[in-house]
This record gives structure tokens, sequence and C-alpha cells, in this order.
């Protein structure tokens, strides 16, 4: 049978303590041990099934990371506390002081600013590439390098990773292949392509409702269980452990995951014919015009779209903070950073969430000052959406 994310999550069933159809959330920070050499095995990790402390793992966060190892057909996962407190200690875990990192230049402003400023105070640095040109990250590649980083959809540009092609690579060098999926949850399997760790900003997509924050690192057992270790697990040692009522309401959202992103992706497909057609400057996988089409057509699972996310050149920074507060003001959405939620969203992020990244880099990667940024919500009427969206567009100039 083939691989479907969605039926994965679907066929997992857990039951509350009491028989309620949803998993208990386990309301402690500590647990006690009948005897004190169970305590012990368990600090040094032979107690498969035993909780020490809810910085370690809990109950219910094994119950959401199984849902994530199963979307991402993965053995394992970890959840976090955050995207980034799911990305850097990935990083931290696999880097020391003389590694180096390849990573795409088009990626969250956070990761960029980690990568860029943080690491190198550990004796890590990073070459940025474009992830799109294969012979500049294999040019990039040294004796030095321990890990391929980028997103399967970048943010904000929508640049489309080659996984299986950057795969190969990371398996000739012995590198491991990081691939944030955040953008692209069910479209695309990163590990079903090649890649070795899939990381989500569970904040996004997945919990879907913009009243959370959470992370996933998604790989072997023996990677996750490693992140975990007492003795020196990025994870638990910098702390970025999810808490157990968040994991609870994040994993029964995911029940409606494959819904919402049909929905997303059905919105979003509908607003980017409209605004290319409509002679605006329009970037969305979806698009035959976009670069990567046809790459995103041999990686995706077909019947989840392109996803949620596009971008429209308004033309100038005014132009694009005018259109922004118009749409706002007539509640087609909201000017907010994030993504993922049921209201469409939008920001520029030049001003915004890659404002990290210095003006040159922006310019040369194409991320121009008028860029706005859409993540397309769950709307009924699509249709009635643009037509309120052209409207805003001709007031300000924009079309
Ligand atoms: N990865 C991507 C692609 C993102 O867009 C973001 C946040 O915007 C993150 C990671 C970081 O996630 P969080 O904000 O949950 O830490």
């Amino acid at each position: 049978m083939s691989f479907n994310p969605a039926d994965n999550i679907q066929d997992l069933q857990f039951f509350g303590e009491f028989g309620g159809v949803n998993p208990s959330i386990s309301d402690s920070s500590t647990y006690t041990f009948i005897s004190a050499k169970t305590m012990l095995d368990t600090f040094e990790g032979n107690t498969d099934g035993c909780y020490l402390y809810s910085r370690h793992s809990t109950p219910s966060n094994l119950y959401l990371g199984e849902a994530l190892a199963a979307m991402e057909g993965t053995e394992a996962a970890n959840v976090a506390s955050s995207g980034m407190g799911a990305i850097t200690p990935t990083i931290l875990q696999i880097c020391g002081h003389g590694d180096h990192v390849v990573s795409s230049r088009t990626i969250y402003g956070g990761t960029y600013a980690f990568l860029k400023n943080f690491t190198p105070r550990m004796g890590i640095e990073t070459t940025f590439v474009d992830i799109t040109k294969l012979r500049a990250v294999e040019a990039a590649i040294s004796a030095t390098t321990k890990i391929i980083y980028c997103e399967s959809v970048s943010n904000p540009l929508l640049e489309v990773a080659d996984i299986k092609a950057l795969s190969v690579l990371a398996k000739k060098y012995n590198l491991k292949l990081i691939v944030d999926n955040t953008f692209s949850p069910l479209s695309i399997s990163p590990a079903k392509l090649g890649a070795d760790i899939v990381i989500h900003s569970l904040t996004k997509f997945i919990n879907g409702s913009s009243d959370s924050m959470g992370g996933v690192v998604c790989g072997t057992l023996e990677f996750v269980n490693s992140l975990k270790s007492v003795i020196d697990g990025a994870s638990m040692l910098l702390g970025t452990s999810m808490d157990s009522l968040r994991s609870s309401s994040i994993l029964k959202n995911m029940r409606t995951l494959h819904i919402r992103i049909k929905q997303h992706s059905l919105n979003a497909a509908f607003l980017a014919n409209k605004f290319e057609k409509d002679g605006l400057k329009t970037v969305y996988p979806g698009l035959e015009s976009h670069p990567s089409h046809t790459l995103f057509k041999t990686m995706m699972n077909v019947e989840y779209g392109f996803g949620g996310m596009l971008t429209v050149d308004a033309g100038s920074l005014e132009k694009a903070n005018a259109l922004m507060e118009l749409m706002q003001e007539k509640n087609i959405g909201y000017l907010a950073v994030s993504l993922g939620f049921y209201k469409t969203l939008f920001s520029a992020p030049g001003t915004s969430t890659s404002s990290e990244i210095p003006e040159d880099e922006r310019k040369e990667m194409g991320l121009s000052e008028g860029l706005i940024r859409f993540s397309i919500g769950l709307d009924n009427d699509i249709e009635r959406t643009y037509k309120m969206m052209k409207t805003c567009m001709l007031e300000v100039g924009v079309l």
C-alpha cells in the first residue's frame, strides 16, 4: 500500500485512562518510582515505558510524537516547545566546535540568524547557498561539513528543495539532510524522499489555531533518543520540552489537519491563478510559472495540493503596507506574522520575519521590499474573498 500521511494519523488509536476517546493528559512534572533501582535504570536510559521527569518525556508528548512520526513515516519523533526549540537542539546535537553546515539561504529568519550569528560563537560555521543549485550545494561541502539544511518549501520565497537529489548528496558525503517541512505538511513527506531528519514548527498548519507554540523533530529512534539523553541530549539539556497540556491540544487539532490542508491548498491555488491572470507577480508552487512546479509535482502527495502559502509583489513597501492595512480593515485577514490559521494572514517578510537577513543579502536572493507573504485561510467562498481583495488592490494602486 502506498504511503499516505493522513491515513497513518487516522490509524492511531489512543484511549484515555477511563475509556476516554482522547488520551488522558499527564498533569505531572515528576513521576514516582516503587523501587530506587528502577529510578537509576531510568536515568541511565535502560527502562522503556517509565517516566522520570517531564523535561525528559511525558505520556502526552509521546502520543503527539507518535502521531507526528506516523505522519512523516519516521521511526520516532520528539516534540518541543517551539519550532526553534526543535531546530536549535537538532543542529547542536549533530555539530560541535569546528563543524560546518551547508544551508539554504532562503530559510526562516530565525533559523538564518541562529546559523549566521549564534552558532559561530560555538565554532560552528555555515555556508549559505542557493539550494536549487545542486552544484553550488556540492561545492560548499567540505571535510568538516555535517549537515545539509533546507526547507522543503522555503520561507518566504517559496523555493522548492529537490529533497531526493539532496539526499543523494548527503549520503555521498556522509552528512545528515535536515528538512524543515513547516510550509508543506502532508503535501510533502521529506523522509520518504530521503531526508534523515524532518522538522516542523507545530505553531503553524499542524496546530492550525494560532493558540500554541510547538515544534517536532522526526527521525530515527536512535537520534530522537540522543536528543533526550540525560547525559548529553541537546533537547533535554537546553530544556526545550513541550508542556503536556499543549501537546494534548495539538494532537486533537492534528485529527483535522488533512481537511484543513486540502482547503488551504484549494483556496491558495484559486487566488494564485487569479492574481497571476490579473498581472501580479505571484509565486505559488502550484502555478506552472513557478520554477520548481514540476519538481514539486514529482515530490507531492497529490491529494493535499500545493499548500496554503503564496507571495505577491505589491511593487513597493508603501503599497504593500497600504494594501495589508486595507485588507485588515475589510476583515479579509490579519496583518500578522505566522501561518496556518483559519483566517488569512499577511505580512511583508522584508520588514518582519526575514528582517534578520541583511538588506544586501535580501536583494540578492530576490526578497523585494514590496513582497507580501500570504497564508491563505479556510474561507468558505474564496471567489467572494478574491473580489474583496481585488477591490482593495485597485484602491491602493497595486492593480
Ligand atoms: N520554520 C519555519 C519555516 C518557520 O516559518 C518558523 C516560524 O515562523 C519556524 C521554523 C520557527 O517556529 P516557531 O516560531 O514555532 O519557533
